[in-house]
């Protein structure tokens, strides 16, 4: 009798991080076959990935090291929304964008819109604003709600894939002769495992294994989110403001109105930058208060929808990007440790990067080698000699 050949057993992996990395990458490893834990400390998109803005540009990374990884997310981004209706489930949506510029010494201008070289100002931005220029269209430029987004494709990795979620903080990664048997949480659980993916976000470089490595730090943003009065008087453009507060320096905040759902919107606005180091717990980053204030006082000067009373503040918040030392995130295998591998550092364009890179170390633990996008500019080995790994 024929001897029945069994099914290879599963790859087991460990994705350490609830945040859109950790979660599209679990997502693209268990599409694929692998037997997929994702273990998160605090809860699936605590940080960054769910107080971002959620905006998406095809060719604005264009001419720079993540150029090909962004182009190959942006459409990644459209098929993941036809596959999870993204439009209902996480606002998904093409928009147009603008360039603004905002003097607060100058007059406001009437409510409806207004025709400024090539580039007309949607009516409900209403205060002082003058230069606009578009700089993104429906074909080019597109937006997600980002805590939305994380979970919905969570659920879908769970329900489709079956991945399982451990609620627990990843303490150290055990390697055994140059390989990664297990992870060990805090409380001692351990789960053995074939290889583990590190996607840490701003906290890789308080772990020590990475951190021995390379530096990731924190640059700490602040946002608020309003529910305006009149929703229906806002229409899907992002706003990218040159903002002079009377009497103060110019800063740089950004305005996305967004769906959050079918039926709700909300006007999300974000900026006001400080070096500051991350907290050990995502749920004490909290805005510093005068940061908070600017960014309400932005949101009266964009529009009289914005002001006191005539919106609601759903969330005064801030979160930590994760940079590198050279700014370019870092994806692949660590050397000298088989089977151990990071994904982080996307700074201001990870929820865009997120899908690409899913794929990309999806393809890499499990054929060897991503396809997707080439990954030798964003390898590890890149900072070998610079610092010594210890594990
Ligand atoms: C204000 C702001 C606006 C932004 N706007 C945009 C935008 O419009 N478009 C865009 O593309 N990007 C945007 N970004 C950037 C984007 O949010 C980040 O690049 C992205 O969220 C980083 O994702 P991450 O998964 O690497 O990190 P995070 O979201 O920080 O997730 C890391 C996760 O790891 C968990 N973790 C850490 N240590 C451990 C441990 N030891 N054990 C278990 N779990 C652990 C944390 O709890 C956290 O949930 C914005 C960022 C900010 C701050």
């Amino acid at each position: 009798m024929d001897e029945q050949r069994q099914p290879e057993p599963k790859k087991r992996v460990v994705v350490c991080g609830g945040g859109v990395i950790g979660v599209c990458t679990a997502y693209f490893l268990a599409k694929k076959g692998a037997a997929v834990i994702l273990v998160e400390q605090t809860s699936i998109a605590c940080a960054a990935s769910g107080k971002a803005g959620g905006f998406l540009a095809l060719d604005w990374c264009d001419g720079g090291p993540v150029a090909s990884l962004a182009r190959a997310s942006y459409n990644l981004h459209r098929s993941l929304s036809e596959e999870l209706n993204g439009p209902e489930s996480y606002g998904y949506r093409p928009l147009n964008t603008l360039t603004l510029t905002i003097t607060e010494s100058q007059s406001s201008s009437p409510s409806r819109s207004r025709l400024l070289g090539d580039c007309t100002i949607p009516a409900w931005v209403d205060g002082p604003a003058h230069q606009p220029r578009t700089i993104g269209s429906t074909q080019t430029t597109a937006q997600v709600h980002p805590q939305l987004f994380t979970r919905t494709l969570l659920n879908a990795a769970v329900e489709k894939y079956g991945v399982e979620v451990v609620i627990g903080k990843l303490q150290y990664v055990r390697v055994e002769e140059g390989r990664v048997g297990s992870v060990v949480l805090e409380g001692r659980r351990v789960i053995e495992c074939d290889s583990v993916v590190l996607a840490l976000g701003p906290w890789s470089g308080k772990f020590e294994m990475l951190a021995s490595l390379f530096r990731v730090y924190g640059i700490k943003v602040h946002s608020i989110v309003l529910e305006p009065k009149e929703p229906g008087a806002i229409t899907p453009h992002a706003l990218f403001l040159s903002y002079h507060p009377q009497g103060g320096k110019a800063i740089d905040p950004d305005v996305f109105p967004r769906p959050t759902g079918t039926f709700d919107w909300e006007v999300y606005i974000c900026g006001m930058y400080t070096e500051e180091e991350v907290p050990d717990d995502p749920e004490l980053i909290v805005g510093n208060p005068e940061s908070i204030q600017m960014l309400k006082r932005v949101a009266r000067n964009v529009s009289s929808h914005l002001a006191d009373g005539e919106a609601q503040v759903k969330a005064e918040q801030a979160c930590f990007l994760p940079y590198t030392d050279d700014n370019v995130p870092v994806i692949g295998e660590l050397p000298g440790v088989k089977g151990c591998y990071v994904a982080t550092g996307h700074s201001y364009w990870g929820i865009l990067n997120g899908p690409a890179t899913g794929v990309a170390v999806a393809e890499l633990v499990l054929d060897g080698r991503a396809t997707i996008v080439e990954l030798t500019r964003f390898s590890p080995a890149r900072f070998v000699g610079r610092r010594k790994v210890e594990v």
